[in-house]
């Protein structure tokens, strides 16, 4: 059981399988797909109440990070983090030559707005990165600390919602034309649709229209595209699938802390946390010997003991807290 990588635990919907296989006859496969993959971004657009010129498309959310840190960053550039958070923004501002400096969350992991201005300030960032909710502690951050941001930073600020459908706050009502704000969403998480890799972001058209100039001419092949132009005619039922996770996360950390485990708050899919009497080590093994595969995130940075789990369907968590108890007995 695979509770380590924060997927969905349902498939798609069968609905959603159907109208793609009979959208593949129409494709004309001989021909290069539409390079602007315009119904895909109109669809995301109609979503989100923003126009088509707002949305830019790429392979997963993290093609989409990588534009931007090869539009924005580059020699001589800083993008600015705030640890502990998911280590490919970090990584990927590396390999576009971008320097990253990695600022500090608090020991909740919340930000500290202080931090935040003199960080802004010392480091004068091409792209700050902030996340909402975060990974992998799980937490958002405030609206009113990303405003703070807003009117700080020089540059480009980046809001990544992987897991945005579920917070109780989303970013991309603050994006407007003249302010260099994006939200990042993906449709690995919420839409139940990993294999695809397909991301977006929400952003003023002035930045759509410089990732577009940086991005590899027919990125998006078009089976992609319809793919995720389908999906949103599902937005109910992946809307009902957040709402069911939503719920079973609520259950999650109860078990958890049944168990006696330090647990964070999460708005994600997943939820951090520290075994009391065991090394973090040991439980991951004994999780494994039942089966169960959570992610070790003890050795890295600022997360001394912790693991971390993502949410599955009622039953797998159950199996999941079943093997726990067994495991810390
Ligand atoms: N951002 C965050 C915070 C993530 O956790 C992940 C995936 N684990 C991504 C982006 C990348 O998602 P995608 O599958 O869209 O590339």
């Amino acid at each position: 059981m695979r509770l380590n990588t924060n997927e969905s635990p349902f498939p798609p919907p069968e609905g959603w399988v159907e109208a793609l296989v009979e959208e593949l006859h129409g494709i004309e496969f001989h021909r290069y797909p539409d390079r602007a993959a315009w119904g895909l971004r109109k669809a995301l657009a109609d979503l989100h109440g923003v126009v088509p010129e707002a949305v830019f498309c790429a392979n997963g959310s993290n093609e989409v990070l990588q534009t931007l840190c090869l539009a924005y960053g580059g020699a001589g550039r800083v993008a600015l983090t705030f640890e502990p958070t998911y280590a490919l923004h970090s990584h990927i501002a590396h390999l576009t030559g971008t320097a990253v400096v990695e600022e500090q969350r608090r020991d909740d992991f919340t930000l500290d707005p202080a931090v935040v201005a003199a960080a802004l300030a010392r480091n004068q960032p091409a792209i700050t990165f902030l996340f909402s909710p975060n990974n992998p502690t799980g937490r958002a951050d405030d609206r009113s600390l990303v405003e703070q941001v807003l009117a700080e930073a020089p540059g480009v600020v980046v809001v990544d919602e992987a897991y945005g459908q579920f917070a109780d706050w989303s970013a991309i009502d603050l994006v407007s034309d003249d302010r260099g704000l994006v939200v990042t969403r993906t449709y690995s998480k919420t839409w139940a649709m990993a294999a695809v890799r397909l991301g977006y972001l929400i952003g003023p058209p002035g930045v759509v229209e410089v990732l577009e100039r940086v991005a590899l001419p027919y990125h998006l092949d078009a089976v992609k595209q319809a793919a995720g132009r389908l999906a949103v005619r599902f937005t109910d039922e992946m809307e009902r699938r957040v709402a069911i996770i939503v719920a079973e996360r609520g259950r999650l950390l109860d078990g958890l802390q049944r168990l006696g485990m330090t647990t964070w708050p999460s708005q994600a899919n997943f939820v951090l946390w520290r075994p009391s009497e065991k090394p973090a080590a040991v439980v991951w093994r004994g999780l494994l010997d039942h089966s169960v595969l959570v992610r070790d995130c003890s050795s890295w940075p600022r997360l001394d003991g912790c693991l971390r789990v993502t949410v599955g369907t009622p039953s797998e968590n159950d199996r999941f807290l079943l093997a726990l108890a067994q495991v810390v007995a």
